[in-house]
């Protein structure tokens, strides 16, 4: 079967009908892969949900696709949103493709050079706020309910609709299974939001027996959840989920509660050992937010809350692709080292 995105492949599951303008990218259908290195060290069956491979580098474009055909639906002629980066990236490409003006509002300096060019190659209008991303929400908020232009952050529910067909393919890429755990680092809250709503959708449908743990990792220095308090000024170099009044706050701690899951926070450090271990022994290369998921079953594992569930899988999503944030990855390695031309120069480097 040839795919044809998201709203084709899940439409029974989604408030659209033949009448809806699907505007798509052919988003969706990512890898899960299987990771030996994680699975040997926590004893379980650990699969990446590599979300990375989705056409603009993130799952923001599982959401995208449905807040922007729904727009074109309802009549729209602008689109605005506020962004760490991939909000901004995914809706400037799917609003470039429906013919929409797109308006992003970015916190000045703090969003990954990847996405910066993203946004911009595909004719968004960028403005480069000087405060941070919860005020950069707040004043799309009042935009757009006193002018023309649609929201699409998650606050938009048919983000929260497309997202949840993450979970679907999860389950479906199983064999029909949902996971034990579903691991997941949290910003904004939406995402996690969206994949328990699916989560719940496929057990309601009974197309799975079973619903997982929601496990999400916030950042230590923007972990409003955790805390159970407002971070001001959110601080981490996981640029994505630097958040610290998340607007699905609310919908979040309701995954957990009704799921017995948890949310925890992990440290910079964490998160940057993970993004290492990514790279370097499963082959995968993601921006470092997306890292959060790994670095935080890694920490729970070191308290022995996997301990007895040796066979049970557990699912981490990677939110997002690492050529987003190239400045990070050329931080964490060593410079190349330079070589004359002569084959035995080349030869004594290599030190086989
Ligand atoms: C948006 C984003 C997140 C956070 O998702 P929320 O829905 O805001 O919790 C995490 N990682 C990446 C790469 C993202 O783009």
């Amino acid at each position: 079967m040839i795919w044809r995105g998201i709203i084709e492949r899940y439409k029974d599951y989604l408030p659209v009908s033949p009448k809806t303008p699907v505007v798509t990218l052919n988003e969706g259908n990512t890898p899960l892969i299987f990771s030996e290195t994680l699975s040997q060290r926590l004893d379980v069956l650990v699969y990446l949900k590599y979300e990375g491979l989705n056409p603009t580098g993130s799952f923001k474009d599982r959401g995208m696709t449905m807040a922007i055909s729904k727009a074109r639906e309802e009549g729209a002629k602008a689109v605005i949103c506020a962004s760490t980066g991939n909000t901004s990236a995914s809706a400037a490409a799917y609003a470039a493709k429906a013919g929409l003006k797109c308006v992003v509002l970015i916190p000045n300096g703090a969003i990954a050079l990847g996405k910066l060019g993203q946004a911009l190659i595909h004719n968004a209008q960028v403005l480069a706020l000087d405060g941070n991303f919860d005020e950069a929400l707040s004043m799309v908020k009042q935009i757009s309910s006193q002018y023309p232009v649609k929201l699409v952050n998650s606050l938009n529910p048919y983000r929260i609709e497309g997202q949840k067909t993450g979970a679907f393919e999860i389950c479906d890429q199983l064999g029909k299974k949902a996971p034990e755990f579903h691991a997941i680092p949290v910003g904004n809250a939406g995402n996690i939001t969206a994949y328990w709503k699916g989560y719940k959708e496929y057990f309601g449908k009974k197309e799975v027996a079973s619903k997982p743990v929601m496990l999400g990792f916030q950042a230590e220095g923007a972990a409003p959840i955790v805390n159970k308090k407002i971070v001001p000024e959110p601080k981490t170099i996981a640029t994505a989920i630097n958040i610290g009044n998340p607007a699905s706050w609310k919908a979040a701690e309701a995954a957990r509660d009704e799921s017995g899951g948890v949310i925890d926070s992990v440290t910079d450090g964490e998160i940057l050992s993970a993004y290492e271990l990514l790279a370097k022994k499963d082959g995968v290369f993601v921006e470092p937010a997306s890292a959060a998921s790994v670095a935080g079953i890694l920490k729970l594992s070191g308290q022995d809350y996997f301990k007895n569930k040796k066979g049970a899988t557990i699912v981490c999503v990677l939110t997002g692709h690492g050529l987003k944030d190239p400045d990070r990855a050329l931080q964490t390695v060593r410079e190349p080292q330079r070589v004359p031309a002569k084959l035995e120069a080349i030869w004594e480097a290599i030190k086989l």
